[in-house]
């Protein structure tokens, strides 16, 4: 356990991601001066050191005073430093005091660990942030790439990534009125069986098969809500996600794509995506459902096309539906088709991502978004780790430089990019997209650019207003979302008149 001390209780969270980043899988504590009940921000209270401190191994010491400040770090049970710095820090401007605060802390703990992280000190969600932002303020290129290695010691690779993800997110933004609309989101909680890593709100289909009907109907009452809700906004995108939404059957699927463009006003709308999901849901009745009304944009998610890896992941279909369910998209004329990969999945190195991505040059899809296993509490492979100890993760730099390769060579450029906690190799999400295929909808929710109105039991609506974001989410469980829809209604609508956002 790493124990990190803070005499002044302030970014607590991000002095934890940035430690935890350089120490992954090792228990990284946070104490600082706070009364117990505010330990809500991830650190615990000093009254706690006292109880823990003998099982830290490695100290972090935080020592503020003044306008001065110092940081150390020492083994347990030796008086003298490992390493130290001492540094000047005005908490007056808070995102300036956060960088040189994390810019020091960087520097000590790259020296001390002998190794630098791509991201440098960006441990957030959204990296491209900074990058898009300054593009929008006008600032150059060459500026903005000086600005992120600098202040936050990105990798030349990593800030030349930024960069040309904020590019191409900007020259769509610049094309879209997005400030007056908003997006929809529609939740399908349910898959044909549970993959091993997922921490989504997914439920095998066999066991909801008598409440169907009832989530279909709630789900219905939520959008009916939604649609009078935001009359005077301009609806600019709508994702029906999940869970996978084509575990529904060719009826239920007609009826709830039929109901949402009743229902809502799609004189605005740019784009419509229907996320497949899993080749073993797909059949030629559903996708001549979303090829009848006209859905402009589809999903079909291999993750692997290793054999072995969809065994042990539990996603119980074969190479083979994947390429079939590719095949009859493209035939019946479905011309933007996204697939997701996953990299850092049990026991696969660069041999069988080559094989993946060797597949994905093959089949040619319009989009490919490549995603680094992320391992969340809430996924059994969290839950029953010692039963998957045997099993290896592996992601690295020249894994992810084959992907961009990949991408490359199909004519793809990256256009919209995240990270999660826990991600293998402390890497990232990036969607790549051809000329004109690129998702708007992953755009808007990322850059948290205009509000995304979700449905469903899990999903989560996200208010942007001035630049600020507020969250309401649905309750997970589906007996409880169709029995409490009301309640959450009412939330949405109270939120919406706090917020001013009518
Ligand atoms: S397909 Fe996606 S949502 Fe469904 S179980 Fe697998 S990871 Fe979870």
């Amino acid at each position: 356990m790493i124990a990190v001390i803070l005499n002044k209780a302030e970014y607590e969270y991000d002095v934890h991601s940035l430690v935890k980043a350089f120490f992954p899988g090792i228990e990284v504590n946070i104490y600082a001066p706070i009364p117990d009940e505010k330990t809500g921000t991830g650190a615990r209270s000093m009254e706690k050191l006292e109880e823990f401190y003998h099982e830290a191994e490695i100290i972090v010491d935080y020592d503020f005073q003044g306008n001065k400040a110092c940081v150390a770090i020492r083994k347990t049970g030796r008086d003298e430093n490992e390493a130290e710095c001492s540094f000047e820090i005005a908490y007056e401007n808070r995102n300036e005091a956060r960088n040189v605060l994390k810019g020091n802390i960087y520097k000590l703990l790259a020296g001390y660990t002998k190794k630098e992280l791509p991201w440098g000190t960006l441990t957030g969600i959204r990296p491209t942030k900074f990058a898009l932002n300054l593009l929008e303020e006008g600032k150059s290129e060459a500026e903005i790439a000086d600005f992120m290695s600098e202040t936050f010691y990105t990798s030349k690779e990593k800030t030349m990534l930024s960069l040309k993800v904020a590019t191409n997110e900007k020259k769509l933004l610049d094309n879209l009125d997005f400030r007056d609309g908003y997006s929809l989101y529609v939740g399908i909680p349910f898959c044909p069986s549970t993959c091993l890593y997922c921490s989504f709100t997914s439920y095998p289909i066999t066991r909801y098969k008598e409440r169907l009907d009832d989530y279909l109907l709630a789900l219905e009452k939520e959008l009916a809500f939604t649609a009078k809700s935001c009359r005077n906004k301009k609806l600019n995108t709508i994702y029906i996600g999940g869970g996978t939404p084509t575990t529904l059957a060719p009826d239920e699927l007609d009826r709830l794509i039929g109901f949402i463009k009743k229902t809502f006003d799609l004189s605005y709308c740019k784009e419509f995506t229907v996320e497949a999901g899993r080749p073993d849901s797909i059949t030629r009745e559903k996708l001549e459902v979303i090829k009848k009304h006209g859905i402009t944009r589809i999903s079909i998610n291999p993750q692997t096309m290793c054999q072995e890896t969809l065994n042990i992941i539990g996603r119980k279909h074969t190479v083979l539906q994947t390429l079939d369910a590719y095949e009859l998209a493209r035939d019946m004329g479905f011309t933007n088709i996204n697939m997701d990969i996953i990299l850092g999945l049990p026991n696969e190195d660069e041999d069988t991502v080559k094989r993946t991505l060797d597949w994905m040059e093959k089949i040619n899809p319009d989009n490919l978004t490549v995603h680094s296993l992320a391992l969340k509490r809430a996924a059994r492979l969290n839950i029953f780790k010692d039963d998957y100890k045997e099993l290896t993760f592996e992601n690295t730099n020249t894994i992810m430089g084959m992907t961009q390769k990949c991408a490359s060579n199909l004519n793809m450029e990256p256009y919209y990019l995240y990270r999660q906690k826990n991600m293998a190799g402390n890497f990232e999400n990036v969607g790549y997209a051809k000329a004109d295929k690129a998702c708007i909808y992953n755009i808007l929710i990322m850059e948290e650019k205009q509000t995304i109105m979700a449905c469903g039991a899990g999903a989560s609506t996200k208010f942007v207003v001035d630049g600020e974001s507020y969250r309401i989410i649905a309750q997970k469980d589906i007996d409880t979302y169709i029995d409490n829809l009301d309640e959450l209604l009412n939330k949405k609508k109270l939120k919406m008149e706090e917020l001013k956002w009518l």
